[in-house]
């Protein structure tokens, strides 16, 4: 009998949960509270409780190459940064593409209208106000007899109906971008404020900004987001951030997607290989190429090197157009105005939405199980909570690093797979992956702490798909500069080991195809590529390469 995992939540991480349980022959049903799949990429006007909640501009911040799930790249007429219906439908194909619509429990309605088929449903969701979802994970329990079975109690509720259920095994994807972290504690004086103010998940568009003064509390990137957008309408636009923070452009390099300069091996190998001022003084000379922060009052507090960078196009040219005005963080609220720190005087502001962030929460389970403290977790790898006696459950895409977050859920749940696998066959306690002569992983926040592909490398080595850089040089020296070079693409983690593609090599060779196609939709005869620079770029490298590979 194969092992029977419940997967919870059908967005982007839970799809890839449950095709990686298909992939290695385990019993999956994946428990969706809402009608369809998608998750966070399903945008719906209503805000539902439970669910993220976007904004009908969102775009995502990494291109299509490094957001694609690694046997299933992106049609390549698809914009190279996507806007969220267009997410939603490659996961829709994605779901389509490995036939698994059919192992996933969606939600019933309150008016108890049944599951609808998730492919047939619009790019966009069309729930309406009323039909709130009420099919959900209710409570994950460990079993009585967990130290031998490794067992959970898993209760679902769907109409009002309760179901138990006996599971070898649970992968959480619930999410952590639904329950909105709004400290109002930290803002003095807010219970007097006149005007309105709301987090920034009730933020749908920008038409209720028009002729107001706004206050945009927070830096990240849906304070970066919305304050642009604000400042089309309104009278006057502040935004406030304590922090600073470094800001990108998703048009980088010679008009290439950052992501797909930045995370390349050779990049990671310098960053990581650096002393730490150098390195930290490369990314601030480069970041500053663009614009120079410090004069846009953006640089980002030296206490605070690891934050997350915000990805924006428009926010220099607003800065400096006078649209948009960037203060210090809050002081305290007055009745019609707002105080920062080091500031004499006030700001008259009519409505204030904060962009304060998430917490990530897990209503389901038992405190004691995955204890997620003040934003850090005790988690082994950011997937296996440190303490259980079986390795059995396990969290997906709660890490932050500085690239897609796809393709690393993805390559948890192919780890996450194989190691509920060998427990079957090895039931030793306690488990080898838990054994103290492996470091234990306990933030999840500290993005730039952990690099992108050190992360997706180090757990593609477990399970033995980490390409071989070197072997490759000499059987296929082509790739072998491809992928040490070029953009990390996922493709690369299924080129050996186990869930080998023989589309990886092919998805590689053409991913800077994928990556143009949708751009360069008039032909010039005259090519202006960037191939005399690039070409002496490349010696250089290689002559790094060369002294990388001798040590
Ligand atoms: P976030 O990145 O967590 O940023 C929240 C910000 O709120 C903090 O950086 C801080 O800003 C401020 N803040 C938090 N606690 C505070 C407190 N107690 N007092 C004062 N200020 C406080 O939240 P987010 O922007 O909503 O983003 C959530 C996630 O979604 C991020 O990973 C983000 O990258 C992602 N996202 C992606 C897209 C996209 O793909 N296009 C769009 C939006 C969000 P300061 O330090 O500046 O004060």
């Amino acid at each position: 009998v194969s092992m029977r995992v419940a997967v919870v939540g059908a967005g982007a991480s839970g799809l890839a949960a449950l095709k990686c349980c298909l992939d290695e022959g385990l019993a999956a049903t994946c428990f969706e509270r809402s009608q369809d799949i998608g998750g966070l990429w399903r945008y719906a006007e209503s805000i539902e409780e439970g669910r993220p909640s976007l904004y009908a501009s969102v775009v995502s911040n990494t291109s299509k190459e490094m957001s694609a799930f690694s046997d299933f790249p992106y049609p390549e007429d698809f914009p190279v940064y996507l806007p969220h219906a267009r997410l939603l439908e490659y996961l829709r194909r994605y779901m389509e593409r490995f036939a698994l619509r059919q192992h996933i429990q969606l939600g019933v309605s309150k008016d108890g209208r049944g599951r609808r088929d998730g492919a047939a449903r619009g790019a966009a969701g069309s729930l309406g106000h009323h039909s709130f979802p009420q099919t959900t994970v209710v409570s994950v329990r460990k079993r009585p007899d967990f130290a031998t079975s490794g067992q959970w109690d898993v209760v679902t509720e769907a109409g009002g109906t309760r179901t138990s259920h006996v599971f070898d095994a649970v992968m959480v994807c619930s999410g952590n971008f639904w329950d909105p972290s709004l400290p109002l504690h930290a803002f003095p004086g807010i219970e007097k404020f006149q005007g309105q103010y709301f987090h920034s998940r009730q933020y749908k568009h920008p038409d209720v900004f028009q002729g107001k003064r706004v206050l945009v509390v927070g830096m990240g990137n849906s304070g970066v987001d919305i304050a642009v957008e604000a400042s089309r309408v309104a009278t006057k636009v502040t935004l406030s951030t304590s922090r600073g923070a470094w800001v990108i452009s998703r048009v980088f390099d010679h008009g290439y997607p950052w992501d797909m300069v930045f995370n390349t091996r050779f990049m990671s190998l310098l960053r990581n290989n650096l002393p730490g001022p150098l390195a930290r003084g490369l990314i601030s000379h480069r970041v500053n190429r663009w614009f120079k922060h410090e004069n846009y009052g953006l640089q980002p507090e030296k206490s605070y090197p690891v934050r997350e960078p915000v990805l924006n196009d428009d926010l220099p040219s607003y800065i400096i157009t006078g649209r948009i005005t960037i203060k210090p963080g809050v002081k305290e609220f007055k009745e019609n105005s707002v105080v920062f720190y080091n500031c004499p005087e006030e700001e008259p502001v009519d409505i204030v939405v904060f962009c304060t962030g998430y917490n990530a929460t897990f209503p389901f389970l038992e405190e004691a199980d995955v204890k997620v403290e003040n934003k850090h977790a005790s988690l082994y790898k950011y997937v296996f909570p440190t303490h259980l006696q079986r390795p059995t459950l396990a969290v997906l895409g709660l890490i932050k690093t500085l690239g897609a977050i796809m393709p690393v859920a993805e390559m948890q749940a192919r780890w996450v797979t194989r190691v509920f696998k060998g427990r079957r066959l090895m039931p030793v306690s306690p488990h080898p992956i838990f054994s103290k002569s492996l470091r234990f992983g306990l933030l999840f926040d500290e993005v730039l702490k952990i690099d992108w592909i050190v992360y997706l490398d180090e757990i593609a080595s477990f399970i033995g798909a980490k390409p071989s850089v070197l072997a490759l040089l000499f059987s296929d020296p082509k790739l072998a500069f491809t992928i040490f070079f070029g953009p990390c693409t996922s493709y690369q983690f299924r080129l050996q080991g186990p869930g080998r593609w023989d589309g990886a090599r092919q998805a590689i060779r053409t991913q800077w195809d994928r990556m143009l196609k949708p751009t360069r939709t008039r032909a010039t005869s005259v090519s202006s590529g960037p191939w005399p620079s690039l070409l002496t770029v490349f010696g250089f490298l290689l002559l790094m390469a060369a002294v990388v590979f001798a040590f």
